[in-house]
C-alpha cells in the first residue's frame, strides 16, 4: 500500500498527470488504414488511441500493427492497406483507467502500458496518462517529501531542550 502522505503529495499533480484529450492525437475506427498512417507518422507517436463518432474510447492503434499489415512477400506494399479501416489492424485488449482510479493500481498498469487511457463511467474517452507524466510527479513528490522530512528535523532540534 502506498502510504497516505506519498498519495497526497502525488497528488498534488493530478491535474498535470493526465493529458486531456483535446490535446491527445486519436483517429476514428472507420479511417482508411493509410489515412491513418498519415496521422500517426504526423503525429509522432507510434501509439495512439481509436475512438468512435460518440468519442468513446474503443482501442489502440500502433505503427507496428500497421507496418505489419504492409509486409508482403516482396517487401513493404502499401497498396496492402487499401479496403482496410483502422478497426481491421486496432488492439482492443488494452488497458484503461477511470478518473478516480487508485495510484496503485495505476502504478501497476503502467510497469507494462506507456499510457493508459482515462475513460469515464460511459466509455467517453477523457485523455491519457503517460509513464513520463508519473515519473514527474514521483519526482516531485520525492524532492518535496524530502525537503518536508529535513524541515520536520529542523522544527524538532529546535524545540528539543539542549
Ligand atoms: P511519453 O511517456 O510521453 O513518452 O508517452 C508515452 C506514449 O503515450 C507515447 O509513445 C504515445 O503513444 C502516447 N502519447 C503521449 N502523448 C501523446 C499525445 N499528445 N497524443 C497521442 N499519444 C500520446
Amino acid at each position: 500500500m502506498i502510504s497516505p502522505a506519498i498519495e497526497k503529495l502525488m497528488k498534488e499533480h493530478e491535474e498535470a498527470m493526465v493529458i486531456p484529450a483535446e490535446n491527445v492525437a486519436n483517429v476514428m475506427k472507420e479511417h482508411p488504414l493509410e489515412h491513418a498512417l498519415l496521422l500517426l507518422s504526423q503525429a509522432g507517436y507510434s501509439t495512439i488511441p481509436v475512438l468512435d463518432k460518440e468519442d468513446h474510447f474503443v482501442g489502440l492503434l500502433s505503427l507496428n500493427d500497421i507496418v505489419k499489415k504492409m509486409l508482403g512477400i516482396n517487401g513493404i506494399d502499401t497498396s496492402n492497406l487499401e479496403e482496410l479501416t483502422v478497426a481491421d489492424v486496432m488492439k482492443t485488449d488494452v488497458s484503461v483507467m477511470r478518473p478516480d482510479a487508485e495510484l496503485e493500481d495505476v502504478l501497476h498498469l503502467l510497469v507494462d502500458a506507456s499510457f493508459l487511457p482515462v475513460l469515464d463511467e460511459e466509455g467517453i474517452f477523457c485523455g491519457i496518462v503517460t509513464r513520463r507524466e508519473i515519473l514527474k510527479a514521483v519526482n516531485y513528490t520525492f524532492h518535496v517529501f524530502d525537503r518536508k522530512n529535513a524541515e520536520t528535523k529542523v522544527i524538532f532540534h529546535a524545540n528539543s531542550p539542549s
